[in-house]
């Protein structure tokens, strides 16, 4: 199994409606500047009978993935830049019939009652595969196992997800609001870990104690020295890590982690 960064920034996105920054404006200026949202996709090759399967659907899913290829979407909680995507399946968009969406029993509660995605369900372009914490579901290439993470702030709960291939298993864990012993146990037991990687310090945004993410500092300090090979991913505007000319992405290079960009791809 391969897994491919789709991309990497934060549910806001480059550029950021709300910022007139210089990364915001040079994206905005040129479409070659735009990063897209963060999201993995899980297949076997570029080949048309490969298996694909989406790990979260965010705002930019049109410029991520065709929907004719897809086996299932995997959403890991209700925020913007998770779940959004999910209603270009519907009949406005993609008209899927049965596109197996597998979320936790919380999501699915949010999606049946709320409109529009209500309509994904009733208009039968999604079938609701039930996916909780600790389920685990056999895929082809390998199997995927769900694990409740801590993240404020959000309707339904939210999942993180350990992807067993055939040699390695990658863990993924874009989105938290603070690590917790459970999560640090996964992300040290995988080979591979893309992870939170919002914001580079607690002083980045004024905000911050409102939308708080265990910051990069803190994550490469906690697992400094580990064997698992881990990326950063859901990387914020305003994070000087996200352009490769800063002495932040420099050090986190130095320090044997790295950060996931688009087209990035890993073999399980
Ligand atoms: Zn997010
Ligand atoms: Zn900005
Ligand atoms: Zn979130």
């Amino acid at each position: 199994m391969k897994i491919e960064v789709l991309g990497s920034t934060q549910d806001g996105g480059v550029p950021h409606l709300e910022c007139g920054c210089d990364v915001c404006e040079a994206a905005r200026e040129n479409p070659e500047e735009a990063k897209r949202n963060a999201s993995i996709l899980l297949k076997d090759s570029e080949e048309e009978d490969s298996f694909r399967y989406l790990v979260d659907a965010t705002p930019d899913v049109r410029y991520q993935v065709k929907a004719d290829y897809l086996d299932g979407v995997f959403i890991s909680h209700g925020h913007l830049g998770h779940i959004t995507g999910l209603l270009q399946f519907g009949e406005e968009g993609a008209n899927k019939t049965d596109l197996p969406l597998y979320v936790s029993d919380k999501t699915e509660d949010y999606i049946r009652k709320n409109d529009p995605f209500r309509l994904l369900v009733d208009k039968g372009n999604v079938e609701i595969m039930s996916f909780n914490d600790e389920d685990e579901v056999d895929i082809q290439g390998g199997r995927i196992e769900a694990f409740e993470a801590r993240h404020n702030r959000v309707n339904t709960d939210t999942l993180s997800f350990m992807i067993h291939g055939e040699e390695k298993k990658l863990f993924y864990i874009a989105d938290i609001h603070e690590w917790t012993e459970k999560t640090l146990n996964l992300m040290q037991q995988a080979d591979i870990a893309i992870v939170d990687g919002t914001f580079w310090s607690e002083e980045e945004i004024e905000r911050y104690e409102e939308v708080p993410h265990p910051v990069m500092k803190e994550t490469m300090h906690l697992a400094e020295g580990w064997d698992t090979d881990i990326y950063f991913t859901h990387i914020n505007h305003t994070n000087p890590a996200l352009r490769k000319d800063t002495d932040e992405r420099q050090e986190i290079q130095e320090r044997g982690f790295g950060v996931a960009e688009q087209g990035m791809e890993f073999e399980l």
